[in-house]
């Protein structure tokens, strides 16, 4: 399947439950997001948040009810679902490799000059030219350079390369220190204008730039509205 124009995201009457388990983690959930939507998910640890995020990518199936984009199940989209979505969560994952091939893997055919541009975008620039093989860096060996921050710029940076519309943040800031996390969430929300994003966060700092705030409880929607109504 292939998709194409703006994407509207679909969630329509969505029962989930874990297969070993009877405890039904959302229940009756309906939210649409429109093309380019910010929207802010709240919620208490456990109350299915992150189970959301894969549904949305397609790697769960929905007990009832269905996650669409364009009216196209996410569950049948397999693999090319990540030519519409990228997601950022908090551990992102880098290879044993160099800096370059860990962002190739967003554009295999990208240059060194897109590589260097993306990379000042997410504020790595300096940092990496500073590092004796530049690029051809070994994440490995590099791995104690990168703090927690810097690891979360090169995913992006590896997103930003791929260039989807859609993109999930899975709390990606916990864990951060209050500056490197103001730092980070305004490097996403500079970088990631015109693009749809949904960005789980267990609390309300930096959601004023959001469209819409859904606070999540018992499986259900608690609450809803734009930042200055809630
Ligand atoms: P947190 O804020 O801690 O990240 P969350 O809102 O993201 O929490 P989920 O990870 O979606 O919550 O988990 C929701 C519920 O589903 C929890 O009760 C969790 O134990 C349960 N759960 C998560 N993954 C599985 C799984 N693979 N099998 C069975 N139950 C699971
Ligand atoms: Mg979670």
């Amino acid at each position: 399947e292939s998709l194409t124009g703006p994407l509207t995201i679909a969630i329509d009457h969505l029962d989930f439950s874990y297969d070993n388990s009877s405890k039904q983690i959302l229940k009756d959930l309906n939210i649409q997001i429109a093309p380019g939507e910010k929207i802010a998910i709240l919620g208490k640890s456990g109350s299915g948040k992150s189970t959301l995020t894969h549904l949305l990518h397609g790697d769960l199936e929905p007990t009832n009810g269905q996650v669409t984009i364009n009216d196209i199940k996410t569950n049948v989209l397999n693999d090319d679902i990540d030519r519409y979505i990228g997601v950022i969560n908090q551990a992102p994952y880098l290879f044993n490799t160099t800096i370059a091939n860990n962002l190739r893997i967003g554009d295999e055919a990208a240059s060194d000059d897109k590589l260097w541009d993306v990379l000042d975008r997410v504020g790595l620039k300096e940092m990496i030219q500073k590092l004796p093989n530049g690029l051809g860096t070994l994440v490995d060996e590099a791995g104690l350079r990168f703090s927690g921050g810097e690891r979360h710029r090169l995913s992006l940076a590896r997103i930003l390369l791929k260039d989807v519309p859609i993109i999930i943040l899975d709390e990606p800031t916990v864990g951060l220190d209050p500056i490197t996390e103001q730092g980070l969430i305004n490097t996403f929300f500079n970088q990631l204008e015109g693009k749809t994003v949904i960005w789980v966060t267990h609390h309300l700092q930096g959601v004023d730039s959001m469209d819409k705030v859904i606070f999540i409880e018992d499986g259900q929607i608690e609450m809803q509205g734009t930042p200055t109504e809630l």
